[in-house]
């Protein structure tokens, strides 16, 4: 731990920052980047046989093993603990969320049915309104994603009556946007353009109005209007905008989620095991798995994997045999993530359960945990800080922890005078793949072009990026779909 903080005032008490949590860099990085070892000897036999082995036990890993509960199923994982990106963190008694935070209300009786066995109560976790406010030119906006909420923004009267304009028509296109695992795209033009070009250039508005959507861009899907495709950010937006649609967030956000699907396994995950290797053959597929210091290997046999790792760490598995070619996964993109949690007796005050913060570069939004207390009580301003696609990664691996606080807690000051020195404790989360950046042309690839096919033999994709939208939802939806594909290639090699 360092007690150094270089944006501080002299004289001021410093807080405690943490080292770097979050992704797990070296055991994946020993065998998937830089000179890569020899290849591990694979063992004559395998030491375990199971029905189905699902590579990583983010959600939608375990979606996906817990949809076939029934069968032997083997989650391997390569970090310390289940849940990828959804990660809970506490202080002093106080749960916060150290990664993805909310989910939407079950929106039909199928999605209600499905918490409801996971024993969730979303009726309790349900978020008061605001759910959102924008910080703007020094003043906050409460329902910023609202009709009325855009009303009190203070912009030129053209560009309030434009963003009404597409409040309006985001409204009007809910109920026949296409769903999440739909292999169509609604309006596949709008998958061409950019946000800012579909904004700006169709619709008239003046970059001022495109900026109010930038920190929502970088936080929601990873890079800046002017990079994501107009058909995922409106996507995001119709549920932002929606008059009916209801968030709920759990007080250690969707590693609730995670908690409750682990439990809900016959045989937890198993923590530590990098997956390295993949054999598919006429009888089953192989794989090997290494323990996170890279010395111990595991062979198992399995009926069909389901690999729910992102893309970026599974094209190293897919050899040839596999059906697929390392390229077949090269349009995949990824941004980078932190998560900061400011620690201590907080008197801040912030209108929405999630708060956007315009013109800053540090953080795009935050929330507090909880969301309001008493004066002197422990708390958590949980800090969303996407770093800059594409180059954030490379940043990531060299930056120190005092260096990511020091600009973290900078930012914050502006916001909030005087809130550095309440902070007590700074801890970090790094994720370097965290979320697949749906750019103009991605989502026609994946959905109206097929590619890559989610499934090759016995092999199985999952994760959220096959649905090209990073979500906790298209986790879900995701693992579902390759637990049913799994199911058939069992049913089919009877
Ligand atoms: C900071 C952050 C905040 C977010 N907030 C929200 C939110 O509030 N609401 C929302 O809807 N969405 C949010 N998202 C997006 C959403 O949480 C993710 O899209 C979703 O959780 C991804 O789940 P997944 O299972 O597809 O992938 P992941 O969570 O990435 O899981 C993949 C797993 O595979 C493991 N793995 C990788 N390689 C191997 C290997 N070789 N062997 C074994 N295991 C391996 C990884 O360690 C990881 O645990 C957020 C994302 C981030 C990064």
């Amino acid at each position: 731990m360092s007690k150094d903080a270089h944006c501080l005032p002299a004289g001021q008490r410093l807080p405690v920052i943490h080292p770097w949590e979050g992704d797990v860099l070296d055991c994946c990085h020993r065998f998937f980047s830089g000179p890569t070892p020899p290849p591990p000897a694979w063992p004559e036999a395998a030491s375990e046989i199971a029905d189905v082995v699902v590579v990583g036990a983010g959600l939608s890993g375990l979606a996906a093993a817990y949809q076939l509960r029934d069968l032997r199923v083997v989650v391997l994982e390569a970090g310390t603990q289940p849940g990828g990106v959804c990660l809970a963190g506490a202080y002093a008694g106080v749960p916060y969320p150290a990664g993805s935070a909310y989910c939407y209300y079950p929106w039909d009786e199928a999605w209600a049915a499905w918490y409801r066995e996971l024993g969730l109560d979303v009726e309790t976790a349900a978020v008061a309104p605001p759910a959102s406010a924008l910080w703007y030119r020094g003043a906050w906006y409460p329902d910023c994603y609202s009709e009325a909420g855009v009303r009190r923004l203070p912009l030129p009267p053209a560009a309030r009556e434009g963003l009404l304009q597409l409040a309006a028509d985001l409204a009007a296109w809910e109920d026949a946007w296409d769903p999440l695992g739909s292999r169509r795209l609604s309006r596949p033009e709008l998958d061409r353009l950019t946000l800012a070009d579909y904004l700006e250039k169709h619709r008239g508005l003046p970059p001022a109005a495109t900026a109010l959507f930038a920190p929502y861009c970088a936080s929601c899907l990873g890079a800046r209007p002017h990079q994501v495709s107009a058909w995922a950010a409106l996507s995001f937006l119709i549920s932002e905008f929606s008059v009916t649609a209801r968030i709920i967030a759990f007080p250690e956000g969707n590693a609730r989620l995670v908690q409750a699907l682990t439990q809900a396994l016959p045989h937890p995950p198993r923590l530590g095991q990098v997956v390295v290797g993949l054999k598919p053959g006429r009888d089953g597929v192989r794989i090997l798995a290494a323990d996170a210091a890279g010395r111990e290997f595991t062979c198992l046999q399995a009926g069909a994997v389901i690999l729910a790792a992102g893309k970026f760490a599974v094209r190293h598995l897919l050899g040839p045999g596999s059906g697929w070619e390392p390229q077949d996964f090269s349009h995949f993109r990824y941004s980078s993530y932190v998560v900061a949690a400011l620690l201590g007796p907080l008197q801040v005050a912030a209108p929405g359960y999630e708060n956007w913060v315009a013109e800053e570069e540090a953080f795009s939004d935050f929330i507090l945990a909880p969301r309001k207390a008493p004066a002197g009580s422990s708390r958590a301003m949980v800090v969303y800080a996407p770093q800059p696609f594409p180059e954030g990664r490379q940043a990531l691996l060299n930056r120190t922890p005092e260096a990511q606080a020091g600009a973290i807690l900078a930012a914050a000051e502006r916001l909030f005078p005087g809130v550095s020195r309440q902070v007590a404790e700074v801890r970090l989360y790094r994720f370097g793949h965290a979320q697949v950046v749906p750019y103009p042309g991605f989502l026609t690839a994946l959905k109206l072009q097929g590619r890559p096919e989610p499934q090759r033999g016995r092999l199985i994709l999952a994760n959220a990026d096959l649905e090209g939208l990073p979500c906790v939802e298209a986790a879900i939806v995701q693992g579902q779909k390759a637990a049913r594909r799994a199911r058939e290639v069992l049913k089919k090699s009877e």
